[in-house]
C-alpha cells in the first residue's frame, strides 16, 4: 500500500439552479470527503491508495462504498455503523464563485470511529499516513483515532502527511487551533494554505510561515498559493513552483485534495520535491477546471501531458 488515510465521505446534493436552495427542485447526487478525494486522485494516478472510514448501513453508504471500490480504493479497513447514518451535505451556488455548504453530518457513522477501528497491521503497510484537519474536528472519538493512527504511524516508520483543512463550521477556532497544531508537530509533510498558516500562527506571509512551520516540527512544508501555485520548503532550500494556467475556473473546491494527490504520487514515485510539487500544481489546476470534488482528479496521461505542454492548449 502506498498511502493509507481516514476521514468521513458524505454524499453531496447540488441544486441544477442558481439561488437560494428553498427554491430547488432538482438536485444532483454525488460524493465528497477530503480524504477520499485523495485516495481516488492516487488510485487514478495508478497508485495503491486506502481508505478507513465507517458509513452507515443504508442507500448513502452503500453509494459511497460502490464508488471507491470502483475507482479501485482499497476499502477493506471500512466498517457500517447500524446505529448512525451516513454524512451528507449540500452545496447552494448562490453566484459564481459563491458556494454557501450545509453539513448534515453530526452524529454520522464516520464521527464514530474510535482507535479500535484502527488495524495496526493495516497501517503498517502503508509508506505515506494522509491525515487532515477534518477527522479531529468530528467528535472526541475521531481525535482519539488520528492521535493513535500518527502513534502507530510513527512506530511503523511511515512518513505522516498533515492537510490542516481549516473548517471552522466544526468546532471553535481555539480548540481548532491547539489541535491542528499539535498535529502538524507530529507531521513529517504538511500541505497547508496561507490562510490556515494565518489562523495558526499569525503570519501572512508565506517565506515566513513556510520556516514557522519547519520550526514547529515539519521536515517539508508546501504551501498551496492557489493559481500561482505552491512553495515548498525544507531547512535547506525553498522555490515557489508555478501554478498551470487555467483559462476558466469552473469548481475550485477539491484542487487542494487533488493537489495532495499529485505531491503524493510524485514522492511515491521517487521525485524530486520540486517536480512532486509540480505534478500536484498540474492536478490541482485539472480539478478546477471541472464541476465536483473528484470529478476533475486526472488519469496519468492527462497530468503528463500538462506538464509537458506546461499546460498550454491542455488546460
Ligand atoms: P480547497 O479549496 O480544495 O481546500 P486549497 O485552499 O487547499 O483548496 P488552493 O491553493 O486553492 O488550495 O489550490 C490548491 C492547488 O491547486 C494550488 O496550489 C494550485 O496548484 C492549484 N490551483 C488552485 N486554483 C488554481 C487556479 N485558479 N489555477 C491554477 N491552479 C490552481
Amino acid at each position: 500500500m502506498d498511502v493509507v488515510t481516514i476521514g468521513e465521505s458524505m454524499v453531496v446534493f447540488t441544486p441544477t439552479s442558481d439561488g437560494f436552495m428553498r427554491n430547488a427542485t432538482q438536485f444532483t447526487k454525488k460524493i465528497g470527503g477530503a480524504e477520499s478525494n485523495v485516495a481516488i486522485g492516487l488510485a487514478r494516478l495508478g497508485h495503491q491508495a486506502g481508505w478507513i472510514s465507517k458509513l452507515g448501513d443504508d442507500e448513502f453508504g452503500k453509494a459511497i462504498l460502490a464508488s471507491l471500490k470502483g475507482e479501485n480504493v482499497d476499502v477493506s479497513n471500512v466498517t457500517f455503523d447500524k446505529q448512525a447514518p451516513t454524512g451528507i451535505y449540500f452545496k447552494e451556488p448562490r453566484r459564481q464563485n459563491n458556494m454557501r455548504v450545509y453539513y448534515y453530518r453530526k452524529g454520522s457513522a464516520a464521527s464514530k470511529l474510535t482507535p479500535s477501528d484502527l488495524d495496526n497491521g493495516y497501517l503498517s503497510k502503508a509508506k505515506y499516513l494522509h491525515i487532515t484537519g477534518i477527522t479531529p474536528a468530528l467528535s472526541d472519538s475521531c481525535k482519539e483515532t488520528i492521535f493513535e493512527a500518527i502513534k502507530l504511524a510513527k512506530s511503523n516508520g511511515s512518513t505522516i502527511v498533515f492537510d490542516p483543512n481549516l473548517r471552522t463550521k466544526l468546532w471553535d477556532e481555539k480548540t481548532a487551533r491547539a489541535t491542528l497544531l499539535e498535529i502538524a508537530a507530529e507531521a513529517d509533510i504538511i500541505l497547508p494554505g496561507v490562510a490556515e498558516g494565518e489562523f495558526l500562527f499569525g503570519e501572512s506571509d508565506p517565506l515566513k510561515l513556510g520556516q514557522l512551520f519547519l520550526n514547529h516540527g515539519a521536515s517539508v512544508v508546501v504551501m498551496k498559493m492557489g493559481a500561482e501555485g505552491a512553495y515548498y520548503f525544507t531547512e535547506k532550500e525553498s522555490a515557489l513552483i508555478p501554478g498551470f494556467p487555467v483559462k476558466q475556473v469552473v469548481d475550485p473546491v477539491g484542487a487542494g485534495d487533488g493537489f495532495a494527490a499529485g505531491f503524493l504520487s510524485g514522492l511515491i514515485d521517487g521525485l524530486e520535491l520540486s517536480k512532486a510539487v509540480e505534478r500536484a500544481n498540474a492536478v490541482g489546476a485539472l480539478v478546477t477546471m471541472v464541476n465536483g470534488d473528484v470529478d476533475g482528479l486526472p488519469e496519468r496521461d492527462e497530468v503528463e501531458q500538462v506538464i509537458s505542454k506546461n499546460g498550454e492548449d491542455v488546460v
